[in-house]
């Protein structure tokens, strides 16, 4: 590929800065387009982590997809970086159908195998003959992995192993073959029935520490300003709604899919309540800034593409004590391993303990100054 790039993994202030914003499945796939698809000009980029694809492919005409808003944030701030502004990309969530005009697609094995057929399910509505190239952690590409390229699109071959990476080549011969997603299931204890999108966290069953932190959800009439952070399916604030008739409910999610299906999951559950929620994918609460929240609900997430990290567990907890009013409270639920209670009370100067298990602890701390 030539020449070399600035790429940063986002967000940018993390402790572990020695974690790249590629790897090598990125390398070994960019070398490939150059050497045998040099003349592809509309390239649909799927999955890719921190804008390494789009960077070096920013002389093309590309469309990206991706299902996370901080990936969206990673691809702006490195094309600048880079001084490449300039280049024609096309951003989609991943809930948007794909473009039909298409040369090329390249795609990041997802680690997640059920978003990977529900993205194939999306290309095998294209037309016929469309090259894709997909790359992965040789480890990581399994049997079942070829078998869904064979389900969706035609049967694969793959590379030799490079630096621990593959290939895996395969076409679009329009068979456009739907998904199984979303999926749903009844919320046991309840009337509801919850969908869930591919790429939604727990998508196949509830989380146990949700489990546990529907037993410490607020109940009453007061009219609560209440932020579901980390929404996912939106299983904390449809119960926060269902207990609380007057209070309003902003669910935030940094996944497109995971927003949509709060969305539903609201719209199909309680729809007399639609007008007293907000649905927003974001990052953190980034611009929620004294946005006079009386509580915040969380179930913080511990990873991010692949790496385990509480980098996003502590931007939440200090983005929500400036979401909060005077008074308003934060509470979350975690692994009691992951001591959040030393930062909530470094944070907030106070930390309550509501409940424990063997496994979570539920935690509440007040926002006084
Ligand atoms: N609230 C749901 C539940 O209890 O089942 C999901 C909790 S899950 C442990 C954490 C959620 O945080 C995931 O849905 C994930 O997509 C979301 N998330 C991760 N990083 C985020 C970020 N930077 N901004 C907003 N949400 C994020």
């Amino acid at each position: 590929a030539g020449k070399p790039f600035t790429l940063h993994r986002f967000p940018l202030d993390q402790k572990n800065r020695s974690l790249q914003a590629w790897d090598s499945a990125d390398e070994y796939l960019l070398d490939y387009v150059f050497e045998h698809h040099i003349d592809a000009n509309r390239i649909l980029i799927i999955n890719d982590a921190f804008g390494a694809l789009c960077c070096a492919l920013a002389d093309k005409h590309c469309t990206l997809v991706t299902d996370s808003f901080v990936s969206t944030l990673a691809y702006q701030h490195n094309l600048e970086v880079n001084e490449l502004e300039h280049a024609q990309v096309e951003v989609l969530s991943s809930m948007d159908t794909y473009p039909e005009d298409i040369d090329l697609v390249v795609l990041k094995l997802p680690k997640n195998a059920g978003l990977l057929q529900s993205q194939l399910a999306k290309l095998s509505k294209l037309d016929a003959d469309i090259p894709v190239i997909a790359a992965g952690k040789a480890k990581e590409i399994h049997t079942s992995t070829l078998k869904s390229f064979t389900h969706f699109l035609t049967e694969p071959t793959t590379s030799l192993a490079v630096k621990k990476s593959r290939l895996i080549f395969s076409k679009t011969s329009a068979k456009a073959i739907d998904s199984k997603f979303p999926v749903s299931w009844p919320l046991e204890k309840t009337d509801f029935v919850l969908s869930n999108e591919a790429n939604v966290f727990s998508r196949d069953s509830l989380d146990i520490g949700a489990r546990f932190f529907i037993n410490y959800l607020p109940m009453g009439k007061k009219p609560l300003k209440v932020i579901d952070l980390g929404c996912g399916n939106g299983v904390i604030g449809l119960m926060t709604l269902a207990k609380m008739p007057n209070a309003t409910v902003t669910f935030i999610d940094e996944s497109a899919m995971a927003v949509h299906s709060a969305q539903q999951n609201i719209s199909h559950n309680l729809p007399e309540r639609v007008k007293d929620c907000r649905f927003i994918q974001n990052d953190c609460l980034t611009g929620f800034e004294n946005e006079g929240a009386d509580l915040i609900l969380c179930n913080p997430p511990f990873h991010q593409a692949n790496a385990i990290t509480d980098h996003i567990a502590w931007q939440m907890f200090m983005q929500a004590k400036a979401a909060l009013r005077h008074g308003g409270e934060l509470r979350i639920i975690g692994n009691r391993h992951l001591e959040y209670d030393d930062k909530l009370k470094r944070l907030f100067g106070n930390c309550k303990t509501l409940g424990n298990n063997k496994k979570f602890t539920v935690l509440s701390a007040t926002k006084r100054s």
